[in-house]
């Protein structure tokens, strides 16, 4: 441990070898050793021991709505990463479509950096947008560091941020495979929401009836399809649909470049307890039934779902109307999402390992981070998260950093306490306590 600036101990460290007792040795924001728990402290290193409470590498948040610059009043940078680090997340990757502008050019991209670079608790990165109308802009987006394109096959919810009919889809895709990037995609179909009954209201059973499982798989299928004919790299967001895993296991097995997400609100919330008018809990893909969330538990488990991440995406409090039909879609579960799914994975017997596993370490490496983020391990970022595993706290919005207060989770029970967060060796939060900004701009790294 000689160059250590810093030690930190505790009898529960996460590492891809397993959990153990261990003393983490830092050096320049580095992780440079990982050594027996009584390891000698170096002279002149800082000793932190965290006793029981586990040590684990800081997540990776893949699919996060920051709307800055554009629609702060919605989510902003400081607010957004804030949230994160009193969450456990270490780094988040921003979605290019809400903020104003859109990250749909390099120069709109420079613009979002800049807004960031001053604001972020916590290491931020950038997916660009692939639209009807971009195809020339994505090679230079790719080349100015941006992770992946994000596109949509249903409408947005935003005017400027306008879905890919399918031959913009193949366009934008036969493009982004000419580089072998990434195409992440909003998987609903058009035509069958068009075909689904469109009964307005707060009735929670018509919403999710408007948004049907075979709207999901369709799309899925039609991608698929596409992806192995061009060899493209796909990722599949949020997936809400239990039905579409079988399809998305063969072609895996077929060897198509597919890989999948889902979210803490599809594995901890289920359409029968949403109370009619709630439209905090109404996202899309919609919350579905209790029995497809065990199907998506089932996928997690058996790898067919790669990894978790929150498609946190706030509005103001008066776009959350009592309208299914016509108020804003998304959940804010940024600063809660570590809880959440910690409190269910390990009530259908699951370890913290696994929680990371599908929350930092997979995430990592769909971005191609995983060279520095996403383990406990010699060389990467010394981020990580302190959890306190068996302590519960009730949500109380009032708590949040997040800008909007508004949350699906409000009063319930949540095991899993994140008492400090760690970026390159610099404890950011403690006890809900922040230190100044003092986040990084990341790009894919070629
Ligand atoms: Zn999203």
């Amino acid at each position: 441990m000689s160059d250590a600036e810093l030690v930190l101990r505790s009898t529960r460290v996460i590492t891809p070898e397993g959990t153990r007792a261990a003393s983490v040795a830092v050096a320049d924001g580095t992780i440079t050793a990982v050594l027996p728990y009584g390891a000698d402290v170096p002279p002149g290193a800082r000793l932190e021991d965290f006793g029981d409470d586990v040590l684990l590498p800081g997540l990776v948040d893949t699919h996060v709505h920051v709307n800055d610059p554009g629609r702060t009043e919605w989510e902003g940078f400081r607010t957004a990463t804030r949230a994160a680090a009193a969450g456990g997340i270490t780094t988040l990757v921003d979605m290019p479509l809400n903020s104003l502008p859109p990250t749909t050019t390099v120069t709109h991209l420079r613009t979002k950096q800049e807004v960031a670079a001053a604001q972020a608790h916590i290491d931020v990165g950038f997916w660009g947008g692939a639209l009807p109308d971009n195809v020339k802009d994505l090679r230079p987006l790719h080349d100015a560091g941006v992770f992946g394109f994000k596109a949509f096959l249903s409408p947005s919810g935003v005017d400027e941020f306008p879905h890919l009919d399918q031959d913009g889809l193949a366009r934008a895709m036969a493009e982004i495979a000419g580089f072998d990037g990434l195409l992440i995609v909003h998987a609903e179909d058009p035509q069958r929401l068009a075909a689904a009954p469109q009964r307005g209201g707060p009735d929670y059973a018509d919403f999710l009836a408007s948004r049907p499982r075979d709207a999901e798989d369709t799309a899925v299928a039609g991608l698929v399809a596409l992806a192995g004919r061009l060899g493209a790299r796909v990722h599949v967001l949020h997936l809400s649909s239990g039905d579409a895993l079988p399809l998305i296991a063969r072609a895996r097995a077929e060897g198509v470049r597919l890989t999948v997400e889902t979210c803490p609100h599809y594995l901890t919330l289920t359409a029968e307890e949403v109370p009619d008018g709630a439209s905090e809990f109404k996202c899309c893909p919609p919350i579905r039934e209790a029995a497809n969330q065990d199907v998506l538990w089932q996928a997690l488990a058996d790898g067919t779902i790669d990894c978790v991440v929150t498609d946190h995406s706030p509005s103001t409090a008066d776009l959350k109307t009592d309208d299914f039909a016509t108020a804003w879609g998304g959940i804010s579960g940024l600063q809660l999402s570590l809880a959440a799914v910690w409190t269910e994975a390990r009530g259908r017997g699951h370890g913290l390992e696994d929680v990371v596993r599908w929350m930092s370490a997979r995430t990592a490496e769909l971005v191609g981070l995983g060279a520095h983020k996403g383990a406990v391990a010699v060389g990467r970022d010394a981020d990580f998260a302190v959890l306190a595993p068996d302590e519960t706290f009730t949500v109380d919005p009032a708590a949040l950093q997040h800008r909007n207060r508004v949350t699906a989770y409000a009063g319930r029970t949540l095991t899993g306490v994140v008492k400090s967060t760690w970026l390159r060796g610099e404890r950011i939060m403690a006890d809900g306590e922040f230190t100044a900004p003092r986040g990084r701009l990341l790009t894919r790294t070629p």
